[in-house]
């Protein structure tokens, strides 16, 4: 995002009577107006005005942001400050002022080209990556690095549902999104280009994780990166895939279903995502905010390595507004939010996790 458009945004803000105060995951959390999306987007405008300092300060409140969206959905303007912080960042790294968090994320994805610090071209290799399949998958690093059982999970799901995929040889690579929301905008516009390269053999890939598919479908875009392959979603080919999933009978068992906010705001997958669930299980139950105004799980915009309790605590009050029961689990198709509900002390399963126990059930 230019920098007269984050000025635009930020004026628009500024001069707004914070009409959607209540929608902020990260004010709600802490009980704090000024980390409110039209509180962040004030600091934003004096410093873009030159009426404050950029500070230490105003570097953290442009930092208490998940991106997850929701502030847009309340936002008569289609006001996005989700962008427009992380754009705000940009200033914030020249100045050499990042919180702690984002600066040893944005120095370990410098050195790993990923924000694990790990080399994952062998563990795509241990997954026998370029066998030839329908679907090659890419999980996202997260779940290469930290859930392998779930990539097991993926692998079992959509061969049950007639759609074979196996781990593609380009999931070495990261989408690039903690450059973006670290506000290393130049860094992420390089690696989307290095990416796209990778893929130029590829034409169609699965995405596990909604935060890579986002980051493909919209933030490349919006860089100007065009990727030769189409990207969908996991869930988008099992979706496509249902009529020849398993004929077992759902799971006797009630769980809670979050709208991740980017398969859901930042990709519109709201209906396939229940309709998978609602063949696995006999009872789904949801936040009374839902859908485009659900709820965020606190895992996104670097937030729980900048706001560590915070993020903890977005979470905690998300899976209890979806269901207050601790004994009944929340159900995410990103892994991300279903890690942040883990940490939140929540009963929590992916969604791949679910239909492999639904289509593996004896
Ligand atoms: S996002 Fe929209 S509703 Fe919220 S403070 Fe900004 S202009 Fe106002
Ligand atoms: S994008 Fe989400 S976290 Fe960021 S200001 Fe808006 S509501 Fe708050």
């Amino acid at each position: 995002m230019s920098l007269p458009s984050l000025a635009d945004a930020a004026a628009t803000c500024a001069a707004c009577p914070k009409a959607c105060r209540f929608s902020c995951p990260v004010s709600e959390a802490t009980q704090n107006e000024a980390l409110s999306a039209w509180g962040k987007m004030s600091v934003a405008h004096l410093v873009v005005t030159g009426a404050r300092p950029l500070d230490a300060e105003a570097a953290a409140a442009v930092h208490a942001c998940t991106g997850c969206g929701r502030c847009t959905s309340f936002c008569a303007h289609e006001n996005t400050p989700g962008a427009s912080l992380f754009a705000a960042r940009q200033q914030v790294v020249a100045a050499g002022l990042q919180p702690r968090g984002a600066a040893s994320t944005l120095a370990t994805f410098q050195q790993a080209q990923n924000p694990f610090g790990h080399e994952l071209g062998s563990l795509v290799a241990s997954w026998r990556a370029q066998r030839p399949v329908r679907y090659p998958l890419f999980p996202g690093c997260s779940s290469l690095v930290k859930r392998p059982a779930l990539l097991e999970q993926t692998l079992t799901v959509a061969e049950a549902f007639g759609a074979p995929m196996g781990v593609a040889k380009a999931a070495s690579k990261c989408c690039g999104y903690p450059l973006y929301a670290a506000g290393a905008f130049d860094a992420f516009t390089a690696h989307a280009r290095a990416v796209a390269d990778v893929f130029v053999e590829t034409p169609e890939v699965a995405v596990l994780d909604a935060g890579c598919a986002f980051t493909f479908r919209v933030l490349y875009p919006r860089f100007g990166v065009s990727l030769p392959t189409r990207m969908r979603t996991v869930v988008e080919v099992l979706f496509d895939n249902l009529p020849h999933a398993p004929n077992r009978p759902p799971l006797p068992e009630r769980v809670g279903y979050h709208d991740a906010c980017h398969l859901g705001r930042g990709l519109g997958l709201y209906d396939e995502p229940r309709a998978l669930l609602a063949r696995a299980v006999t009872a789904v139950v949801e936040a009374p905010s839902m859908r485009r105004e659900a709820g965020c799980s606190g895992g996104g915009g670097l937030l729980p390595r900048t706001m560590v309790e915070t993020s903890v605590e977005i979470a905690r009050r998300q899976a209890a507004e979806i269901v207050d029961d601790p004994g009944v689990a929340v159900v995410s198709a990103c892994p991300t939010s279903t890690r942040m509900f883990e940490r939140a002390g929540r009963r929590a399963s992916d969604l791949l996790s679910l239909l492999e126990r639904w289509v593996t059930q004896s």
